[in-house]
């Protein structure tokens, strides 16, 4: 198992398939990729993904850009070796057509961005008119089974503060749901970091119980019928203590930390023991963020 000079396992594997979107989020940190160069192509994701189970990692989270814009996304997650669980996150625009397929290539379930349930809001954030397609894309993704289907919102001043309420009353009305409420990381000074120990509070005052995650320590609220991940990564030492992430940028460099771009690990065209050894060098460049 791969373990870091902190003594933290690295047990997920967050790889990033394409630097292209569709949509323009006003916010976005794009996985921490400043001037991504030549996406990976099928067969050097798949010796990576052989590599990372060969080193006992667990779970290997597929997200981009958006994934969903590669034509061979089908092909990468029919690969992913028995044993290694596969996730993805998507914006959920093209999942309507292709969520059943996702299913069958042996995918497990989907993380959906949606910030606002409003199509104005929705539209002002992400710079496109697509809300439909996205909620078209939730039923898809519920009736293949990708569950549970966590929906990514992302608290912004001003913008979907407001909207906590409604979401949980969406994720009430559909089984399989939960609603995953994140932090903005503010990477373009854009003045919309919300107020999220406010709304946890409250969270946690009507939450009939409470669950410590093993992924960052992160505190899952259960209350009537909705489940409540959240998603707290500044200034918080217990998110970096409990990290157990390695990332793979979309041009094929294995990234310790989000936060940081000067520990990167070249693996372009690197396959077998060589691959192995930059994914040790990799992990032993691992240093909390926020200690
Ligand atoms: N396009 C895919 C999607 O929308 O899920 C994958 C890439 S996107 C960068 C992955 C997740 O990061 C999304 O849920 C998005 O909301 C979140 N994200 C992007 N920028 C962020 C920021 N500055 N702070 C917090 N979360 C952010």
């Amino acid at each position: 198992m791969l373990i870091d000079t902190y003594g933290r396992p690295v047990t997920n594997l967050r790889v990033s398939l394409t630097p292209r979107c569709n949509l323009r989020c006003i916010y976005c940190h794009a996985e921490g990729e400043s001037s991504p160069r030549k996406e990976l192509p099928t067969d050097q994701l798949v010796e990576i993904l052989r590599v990372a189970k060969r080193l006992e990692i667990r779970k290997v989270k597929f997200t981009g850009g958006e994934p969903l814009l590669r034509p061979d996304v089908c092909d990468i997650i029919a690969a992913v070796p028995e044993g290694l669980e596969s996730s993805m996150t998507t914006n959920g625009t093209l999942l309507a057509d292709i969520a059943a397929d996702l299913k069958a290539a042996g995918l497990s379930r989907v993380n959906i961005s949606l910030d606002s349930l409003d199509r104005e809001r929705y539209r002002r954030i992400t710079g496109r008119d697509r809300l439909d397609e996205v909620l078209a894309g939730v039923e898809a993704s519920l009736d293949a089974g990708l569950t549970p289907v966590k929906l990514n919102m992302v608290l912004l001043q001003g913008m979907n503060e407001d909207e906590v309420d409604q979401f949980l009353e969406y994720i009430r009305r559909k089984k399989g749901l939960m609603l995953q409420l994140i932090e903005l990381m503010e990477f373009n000074d854009c003045s919309l970091h919300g107020d999220i120990g406010r709304i946890e509070e409250r969270l946690a005052q009507h939450a009939d119980q409470v669950i410590t995650r093993r992924m960052h320590h992160r505190k899952k609220y259960c209350m009537d019928g909705a489940e409540v991940e959240v998603v707290r990564p500044l200034h918080n030492t217990e998110f970096c203590a409990y990290c157990n992430r390695l990332r793979v940028t979309s041009d094929g460099k294995l990234k310790p930390c989000l936060l940081r771009s000067d520990n990167l690990v070249d693996i372009r065209n690197k396959s077998g023991a060589e691959l192995e050894a930059l994914f040790a060098e990799a992990v032993q460049k691992r240093v909390p963020y926020f200690q």
